[in-house]
């Protein structure tokens, strides 16, 4: 069929057809997919997010309880007593919403007290907030690049990065390839004004790190600034659970830190820490700030999974027991996970119709994890995409585990 090889990407842009007729053609598409069980995008829960979950899946009628590996509340705050306490008590003292931008009213002293604790967190003295971590990305990076500046980006940083480099010149690297972004490096050097490599600290699809440390180093050689979003790593990776700069002190190196109040800090927005004078620009120069509403007085809760970060570091501990397990077992099943260093664990597959394939085997086995395919992942680097929670249990990881042994019986995808 022609939808065969297709993906979302073909139908953002169909010649000649205005927006009905290629909204039309796409619902075509998603039809064929959910006819083929490959349309797993969107299920819908019936109650949270977190290590088990229970869906109702397409055409049934009650849901069913999965084991999930699909949230990023890490460290499973979205449950915590105190910080369910803390938005509710944040909601009785300020109401349900808040109201304006902070332009005009909406910026309320928790807002202000919010962006000081999280620079004070990163050891740094300013920061901003935004409503999201993928409008953190897109509105800073769009504000302070123009077209006389360039951003060098690694090819598998998030989409909301992509995104705020439309006015500015885009140069890429092979993920995490030193000698490729040297090259970049060196060719913009004497071209553009500013000029900024923006990485991520953890790769939300491989889970891997970045470079920072050789990065920085290469930046400082050519008189570039680094930006890092490090929206899956903060709460997770380091001995305090700073991100990836915890482990060697980078937290004053780099120029610009994004990062997302929706994983670990189990809330909604996102943040910038940077120098005083940058996010002061920013406060009044950035669009997505200035003229768009402040998070709801939930916001107390976020100040609260802050402290619990430090406060209570046995959810660390035990999120770190958990990756360690699975991926001992994975690894035993001889299933390629390639370099993941953090909570977010792939199992490598490469072709995406396999890939979908297995993503239903494991749904029929009570498991509920992410097929991720092209665009998302290059054509040929289809994966299964985990999330580790803290609140994992060792029964939770075992059922994965014996999933995916039956599995490969099936469908092999080891290298036994
Ligand atoms: N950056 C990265 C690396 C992400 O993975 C995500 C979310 N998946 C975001 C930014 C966007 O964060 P938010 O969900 O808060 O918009």
């Amino acid at each position: 069929t022609p939808f065969e090889k297709a993906s979302f990407k073909d139908f953002e842009n169909i010649p000649g057809s205005d927006m009905y007729e290629t909204a039309n053609h796409f619902n075509q598409y998603l039809d064929y997919l959910k006819k083929n069980d490959r349309l797993n995008y969107r299920l819908e829960s019936t109650t949270t997010c977190g290590p088990r979950m229970d869906l109702r899946m397409p055409g049934e009628r009650a849901p069913r309880t999965y084991v999930a590996l699909v949230s990023n509340d890490y460290l499973g705050f979205t449950q915590h007593p105190k910080i369910k306490a803390a938005v509710i008590g944040g909601i009785e003292r300020f109401g349900a919403g808040s109201g304006a931008s902070p332009a005009i009213g909406g910026h309320f002293s928790f807002h202000q007290q919010l962006e000081d604790k999280i620079a004070a967190f990163f050891h740094r003295d300013a920061a901003i907030l935004y409503t999201t971590g993928y409008t953190a990305n897109s509105a800073t990076f769009q504000c302070l690049l123009k077209k006389e500046d360039v951003a060098i980006v690694d090819m598998e940083v998030h989409a909301s990065i992509y995104e705020g480099c439309q006015l500015t010149n885009l140069k890429m690297f092979p993920h995490n390839n030193l000698e490729r972004l040297e090259r970049q490096l060196k060719e913009a050097q004497h071209q553009f004004r500013t000029k900024m490599v923006i990485i991520d600290g953890v790769y939300s699809q491989n889970g891997d790190l970045a470079l920072v440390k050789d990065i920085l180093l290469l930046c400082r050689k050519y008189g570039a600034y680094l930006a890092i979003d490090d929206a899956h790593g903060v709460g997770v990776i380091g001995k305090t659970g700073r991100g990836v700069l915890e482990a060697d002190n980078l937290f004053q190196d780099v120029d610009i830190m994004t990062g997302t109040l929706s994983k670990t800090f189990a809330n909604v927005g996102g943040y910038v820490v940077a120098s005083p004078e940058l996010v002061r620009y920013l406060k009044f120069q950035s669009k997505q700030h200035l003229f768009s509403v402040t998070a709801t007085p939930a916001t107390l809760g976020i100040m609260k999974a802050i402290d619990l970060i430090d406060e209570e570091p046995h959810w660390r501990d035990r999120l770190w027991e958990n990756i360690r397990y699975l991926k001992t077992g994975l690894i035993a099943l001889g299933l390629d996970i390639g370099k993941t260093a953090s909570a977010v664990i792939p199992v490598k597959i490469g072709d995406p119709a396999k890939t979908g394939v297995v993503g239903k085997l494991l749904l029929d086995r009570g498991v509920y994890a992410n097929p991720i395919m092209y665009p998302a992942v290059a054509k040929k680097d289809a994966r299964i995409r985990m999330s580790v929670m803290a609140t994992h249990t060792r029964e939770d990881l075992d059922t994965v585990l014996n999933a995916f042994e039956e599995i490969d019986r099936i469908v092999p995808i080891s290298k036994h």
